[in-house]
């Protein structure tokens, strides 16, 4: 077992109660960290030494462009560490070598980009309405940033919060999800060899409702950045109201992937795959609905079976496995527990269906690659969000019809379009409700791109330029340069 410990300021610290909690290697079966089950004490204590650093360490007196240097310096840590990240997420979550080396081998550009973003951040002088005023727009750090992940990619996504609030120049409290926490434990690691500042980055681990909860609600912390299901965002939303805390959401998904009867269906066939069972389904942007115009449905349908059928399943640290377990035994559960509401409500399961049962893959948590037609999209099947890997096909006959079947969600994450037609691909991403639209590709993200949701799956926006000034208060000065007599913008 691998024992792991929490960062606050300058420490490496067990809980202050010792208390521990074990992480599960879904292949394996078996438990394989042990992380420290932190309480509102440790929170509090993570909280004051990212306030101390907000206000009067190196951090704050740093200037933009040093700031930035630093980021450079986390990427580069990340970079020279990217195997033993990609090593660590394999274990934790079951997730393919292969998918997590890229990833860990991509995110240093987050650094790198907001690095160079962070002197970047200019202000406006205004023409002034008033005569003799001279008006500015500044900006400022909003203070400590709390970020809450989840399990899915678990680094991937806090650092996507962490790059812009450190190059905004605020300070960082940050909480992995309980079943995927050993990657950040060794990024706080890498910001400490990187020369991050002690209390700038503080990482504590454990559950959501002892450590997540007092850290939403925890009086210092300005702004919260969260990632997860629909009901903790909820829960985040409502007890940060309460002190007026600034917030982003990047909830869940259940994204319609839309093909239309001129799609090159080769490209389609895999762009469905990518879509739904590409990290066994346990993504956001999952296209878990496939919507086939009905004149191609039936030969898509078999193609698609065809080729999902002869998926390798099995160990996530081999080259030829085509998909892992699914990460957690709640997420197990949860999947088969879909699968069974499918079938009773009249959805027609074609492939899998079922736990898997292949030899190497009995000790872990797999399900077979599933796939339901003859769904309709008032199903549970369509409408909620299973996070594994189960495909609900449903048939459209016009372009009207699949734009509003689309539609037809709580949710407002991600869409696929295929289509050989400029027009429908200009057309079709202006009438769908979701916050990223892929046209004959699917599941791209960059650092560059503004990703997020609309509706249920969320609030704010994540990547891009923009994503900096969730970090940062707009100010406004208005300086009268000739006080004294005669001053008009006083009372008298
Ligand atoms: P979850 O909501 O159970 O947990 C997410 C994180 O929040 C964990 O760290 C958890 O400990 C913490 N948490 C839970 N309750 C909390 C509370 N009351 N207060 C504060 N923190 C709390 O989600 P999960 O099961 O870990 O993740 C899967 C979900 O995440 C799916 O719904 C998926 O769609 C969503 N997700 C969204 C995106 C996106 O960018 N939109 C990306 C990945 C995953």
């Amino acid at each position: 077992m691998q024992q792991f410990q929490m960062r606050i300021g300058d420490q490496w610290v067990d809980a202050h109660n010792g208390a521990t909690f074990d992480s599960q290697n879904p292949y394996t079966g078996e438990n394989w960290a042990t992380l420290p089950r932190g309480t509102a004490e440790d929170v509090d204590a993570a909280v004051k030494a990212a306030h101390q650093a907000f206000k009067t360490g190196p951090w704050a007196t740093m200037t933009a462009s040093q700031r930035g240097q630093v980021l450079h310096k986390i990427g580069d840590a990340i970079a020279a560490h990217a195997e033993e990240l990609a090593d660590l997420e394999v274990q934790d979550n079951g997730k393919l070598k292969a998918e997590m080396h890229k990833q860990m081998e991509y995110l240093p550009q987050w650094f790198y980009y907001y690095g160079g973003l962070a002197d970047k951040v200019q202000g406006d002088v205004t023409p002034f309405d008033k005569a003799g005023i001279f008006h500015y727009t500044t900006f400022q750090p909003l203070g400590v940033v709390a970020t809450i992940a989840p399990w899915n990619s678990p680094l991937l996504l806090a650092v996507w919060k962490i790059a812009p609030a450190l190059a905004a120049g605020n300070t960082v409290v940050v909480k992995p999800s309980e079943f995927s926490s050993a990657s950040t434990v060794f990024f706080a690691k890498l910001c400490e060899e990187a020369g991050v500042p002690p209390g700038v980055v503080n990482v504590i681990t454990g559950f959501g409702t002892e450590v997540g909860a007092p850290l939403v609600n925890h009086p210092l912390v300005a702004r919260v950045a969260f990632t997860g299901s629909e009901g903790g965002g909820r829960a985040v939303y409502q007890s940060a109201a309460a002190s007026f805390k600034r917030v982003s959401l990047e909830l869940g998904g259940k994204s319609a992937n839309i093909v239309f009867a001129d799609a090159n269906i080769e490209d389609a066939v895999k762009g469905a795959v990518t879509g739904i069972f590409s990290a066994t389904g346990q993504s956001c942007m999952s296209g878990s609905r496939l919507l086939v115009h009905s004149s191609i449905h039936d030969e898509f349908v078999e193609r698609l079976v065809t080729f999902m059928a002869q998926a390798k399943l099995g160990d996530p640290t081999l080259e030829e496995t085509n998909m892992g377990p699914v990460s957690t035994q709640p997420q197990l559960e949860k999947t088969l527990y879909y699968i069974d509401v499918a079938k009773a409500e009249g959805a027609r399961c074609v492939l899998g269906g079922k736990r898997s049962t292949r030899p190497g893959t009995e000790q872990g948590l797999f399900v077979e690659p599933t796939i339901f037609v003859d769904v309709t999209n008032d199903m549970r099947i369509a409408q909620e969000e299973v996070f594994g890997p189960v495909l609900a096909v449903i048939k459209f006959d016009t372009d009207e019809q699949a734009v509003a079947i689309a539609n037809d969600s709580p949710y407002g994450l991600a869409a696929g379009v295929w289509t050989r037609d400029l027009k429908r691909a200009l057309e079709i991403p202006k009438q769908l409700e979701a916050g990223s639209v892929w046209v004959n590709a699917y599941r791209l993200v960059s650092y560059l791109a503004p990703f997020g949701g609309f509706k249920a799956s969320g609030i704010g926006r994540e990547n891009g330029i923009r994503a900096i000034y969730e970090y940062l208060e707009t100010q406004s000065v208005f300086i009268n340069p000739t006080p004294g007599v005669d001053n008009p913008f006083i009372f008298r």
